[in-house]
């Protein structure tokens, strides 16, 4: 149950629980050390901070939402004063300048007692989170006692957030500001055509590309673009991840009709990264239903993924075959100029001058995707701001060695995953490689897969065939199991970070 602003009385006085947003862990102001357990204090400041974030990654570019907010945490929340802790000076000089507000905002919108925020340099290599070994001395622990009846009750975690707009689009993204090139003309006219023409042409419209590359700006320009033009027209964006967790919300609280009825009474839904339903039945069960609903009444659905329908392991038979009787368009990478172009419009918009050579420079070494072009522009605009220098060539050149070493990554291969690995757990390449099912070998070789698949990106047939013709779902099972294993072992994925260290240094 979850209260707010109520009072226990303990030891002869009266302390005011300044915060409680969950049941386990309270923050006292008295000073006095209770035992509540710190892991559930960090767990609950976790999951605060994740759905701020998932809100103030809404209200601003996924850009400048990866160059400044990745690696952040609440390190405290105490007496309505938060601290986030931020990897680098850089990001806490602008968080707390220019994102303070987003920052606030979206805290309160969750926990309206939040009252001020600050920000302080961790180290996300090393910072291990509390654990239950760690609780506060036990002498003080208060006798559990009843909240005062008259205090105000609240629950504070809404079963369907109330959003202030329902379609969740941000209106940065629009085809005025999306700049076209060879890489990505067709999937930008596919876009246009769809907005102009909605459930009469291509429907589904299904864009796949790697990340960074303007999915989501594309997605989200159709949605704008329609609003535009007539206010009247429902649309939904969300992404497959959020679908699947309002649905299981909407099942946990017998509110699945609720869910059913808010998806299918609209004119656009626009779906993005939609590989993320891969292997969850109950999920694509729902959404062919809706899919079908929809496109019965000639409504719009599009839909983005990193990769093409095909390559979509477990997805259900059914539903790849509607995807593929729509319209499918990849966008690719953008070649130099474009990538030049994108940075003049990125630095327009901004309204911040960058020379022609420094956007050159830019370009010229910030190949990958759109994303990290938009976040070296960023980061040279900080620098700038905060040396209150010119961006001279110099100046770029410092903001961006970090990541122009970072992009250096392409150069690893297979075979050096397989050195690494193999030297670090001791097991030759070729029990790695080909023999055997003992535990030795399979953790290390579920670790290598995880390796080919994330940093070289790695098809899983592809690692399969490379690891003596295994089957696809294999290497699938290993990148799951591994990845599940570092979200919940720290160790593990301090781990991994030293592997994938090696890999780029060795
Ligand atoms: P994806 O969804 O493919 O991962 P995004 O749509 O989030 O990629 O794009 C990443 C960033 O790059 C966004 O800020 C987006 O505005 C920008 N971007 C990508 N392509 C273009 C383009 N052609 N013109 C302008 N901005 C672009
Ligand atoms: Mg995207």
């Amino acid at each position: 149950m979850l209260y707010i602003g109520f009072f226990y009385k303990f030891d002869g006085g009266i302390i005011l629980v300044t915060h409680s947003l969950y049941s386990k862990s309270q923050t006292f102001s008295c000073g006095k050390h209770v035992n509540y357990s710190l892991k559930s204090v960090f767990m609950a400041n976790q999951e605060l901070w994740e759905k701020a974030l998932a809100s103030i990654e809404l209200s601003i570019s996924q850009a400048n939402f990866s160059t400044w907010f990745k690696n952040t945490i609440i390190l405290s929340l105490d007496g309505g004063h938060i601290v986030i802790g931020v990897p680098n000076g850089f990001a806490k000089e602008w968080l707390e300048n220019k994102y303070q507000n987003y920052i606030l905002t979206a805290l309160r919108e969750i926990e309206p007692s939040i009252s001020g925020m600050s920000c302080s340099v961790y180290n996300p290599q090393t910072y291990t989170p509390p654990t239950e070994n760690s609780e506060l001395p036990p002498e003080t622990t208060p006798t559990p006692q009843q909240p005062n009846p008259h205090a105000q009750k609240e629950s504070v975690v809404p079963q369907f957030s109330p959003q202030k707009n329902t379609h969740n689009l941000n209106e940065r993204y629009t085809f005025d500001n999306f700049v076209v090139g060879e890489h990505n003309e067709l999937a930008k006219a596919a876009c246009v055509a769809v907005s102009e023409n909605l459930g009469k042409i291509y429907n589904p419209l299904f864009i796949y590309g790697h990340v960074g590359l303007g999915k989501t700006h594309l997605l989200q320009s159709i949605g704008n673009a329609l609003i535009k033009k007539d206010p009247q027209k429902r649309v939904i964006y969300i992404t497959s991840e959020r679908f699947t967790t309002e649905l299981v919300e909407s099942i946990k609280s017998n509110t699945a009709n609720h869910f059913k009825d808010r998806y299918t009474n609209i004119d656009l839904l626009i779906i993005d990264d939609v590989q993320f339903l891969q292997g969850k039945d109950k999920t694509q069960q729902e959404f062919f239903h809706i899919f079908n609903s929809l496109h019965q009444q000639d409504k719009q659905i599009v839909i983005s993924s990193d990769r093409n329908p095909k390559a979509i392991t477990t997805l259900e038979e059914r539903l790849r075959s509607r995807f593929e009787g729509g319209m499918i368009v990849d966008v690719g990478s953008p070649d130099l100029e474009t990538r030049f172009a994108i940075l003049r419009e990125k630095a327009e918009i901004k309204g911040f001058y960058v020379s022609e050579d420094t956007l050159r420079f830019v370009a010229e070494n910030i190949k990958n995707n759109v994303r990290e072009l938009e976040g070296a522009l960023n980061r040279i605009i900080a620098f700038s701001e905060l040396k209150k220098q010119e961006p001279t060539m110099e100046l770029a050149q410092a903001a961006l060695a970090e990541i122009i070493e970072s992009s250096k990554k392409k150069a690893v291969q297979s075979k050096d995953v397989v050195a690494v690995i193999s030297s670090f757990y001791e097991v030759s390449p070729e029990e790695l490689i080909v023999k055997g099912r003992k535990k030795e070998v399979v953790h290390p070789r579920q670790v290598a897969m995880y390796l080919l698949r994330k940093e070289l990106n790695m098809s899983y047939p592809g690692i399969g065939k490379y690891f003596g013709g295994r089957d696809h779902t294999t290497a699938l099972h290993a990148y799951e199991k591994i990845h599940k294993l570092a979200g919940e072992d720290s160790r593990f994925s301090e781990e991994l970070s030293f592997l994938v260290d090696r890999l780029y240094t060795v």
